[in-house]
């Protein structure tokens, strides 16, 4: 008995130093753990960050939210607005005034705008821009734009009475801006035929192909030329007639040789179109009475300037616009582009190659 008792003592004591020792290793292998894996740590402070962080209010963001508002309007807002005038002086009795507008890009989705008079007690202006003067004052007429009304642009318009001298010309003309960015929704080619909004294009960037043919006048032409002629007779008294107007490719090519043999190619250029160039292909153009430099000034030349538009002509090639349109000034080449064009072209005034920005140049 006494000896198990003493063998009972020393094993219970051999468990103790193993449970000891056990214990020892355990504490060990934990602290080297600790030590050994720092990730497990950072893995548990992320964790709890991110537990905190969704607590906090999203305001706390607002860096990053204010540089995607400064560099991504979105795609197709219009940025800037250009008009072909910023001021204008005119008597109470002037007709109304339209400047033309140019939204940037070209290709923004919503080209609308508003406009708004700082007093209509001095100038009126609808919602096409047509600026009409009321009584003697100034005031500011403003464009806005519908899709980002932050981009505006504004005239200043003054009105005189009718006796007091003008102190300069009707409207004030900006240069126009003769590049073209972006792809045009406005230009569209269809079978070789270049439109600009619903306007056959022609001129010396842009030819016809040689057999777009319509055999004459197109009825609308002729119609307007009609009216035209009437007005011209019931208002002033004025016999007016067309000279000539259709003018197929072929002939065309007869008429540009034979200047050309006359007069030179260079000079030629400046006068006559080469074959496919020429808008009287297009049978929307009219040369009155007696075409040449004979005609400039003449009652019926001074008539039309002042009222073809208001049958949908424009004079073609205006007065000072050779470096737009390519061709010096002809009172007698009238060209229908329909009335609501012809009254905004004609009271803008920019030729059509400004108003539409686009060119006229030989390749
Ligand atoms: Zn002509």
């Amino acid at each position: 008995m006494r000896k198990s008792k003493k063998q009972q003592k020393h094993l219970l004591s051999v468990l103790l130093i193993i449970a000891v020792f056990l214990c020892l290793i355990l504490g060990i292998l934990l602290i080297i753990r600790k030590s050994g894996s720092p990730e497990t740590e950072e893995v548990l402070i992320a964790e709890t960050a991110v537990e905190s962080e969704s607590q906090i209010p999203e305001t706390t963001e607002e860096p990053t939210s204010e540089t995607v508002t400064e560099t991504e309007l979105p795609e197709g807002t219009v940025t800037d607005i250009s008009l072909s005038f910023y001021r204008a002086f005119m008597h109470t009795d002037d007709e109304d005034i339209i400047p033309a507008v140019r939204m940037s890009p070209a290709d923004a989705l919503d080209l609308s705008a508003v406009w708004e008079s700082s007093d209509s007690s001095v100038a009126r202006v609808d919602e096409n821009g047509r600026i009409s003067p009321i009584g003697a004052g100034e005031c500011v007429i403003r464009v806005i734009s519908v899709s980002n009304p932050d981009v505006s642009a504004e005239i200043t318009v003054k009105v005189y009475p009718e006796d007091e001298e003008l102190p300069q010309p009707e409207h004030i003309l900006c240069d126009p801006v003769q590049e073209v960015s972006g792809v045009r929704e406005d230009i569209q080619v269809i079978g070789g035929i270049t439109y600009v909004n619903d306007i056959m294009l022609v001129n010396k960037t842009y030819p016809l192909p040689s057999d777009y043919n319509p055999h004459g006048m197109t009825p609308e032409t002729e119609e307007a030329f009609s009216a035209l002629r009437a007005a011209a007779s019931e208002e002033a008294g004025l016999y007016l007639f067309s000279h000539s107007d259709f003018r197929s490719y072929d002939t065309q090519v007869y008429l540009y040789d034979d200047y050309c043999s006359d007069y030179g190619k260079e000079e030629a250029d400046r006068f006559s179109a080469r074959a496919g160039y020429s808008e009287h292909q297009t049978g929307m153009v009219i040369d009155v009475n007696w075409p040449g430099d004979a005609f400039n000034d003449t009652p019926e030349a001074v008539w039309l300037e002042e009222n073809a538009w208001r049958f949908g002509f424009i004079v073609r090639f205006p007065r000072d616009k050779e470096q737009f349109t390519g061709y010096k000034y002809e009172s007698w080449h009238i060209r229908y582009v329909g009335k609501d064009w012809a009254d905004k072209i004609y009271h803008s005034g920019f030729c059509l190659e400004e108003y539409f920005q686009v060119t006229s140049e030989y390749s």
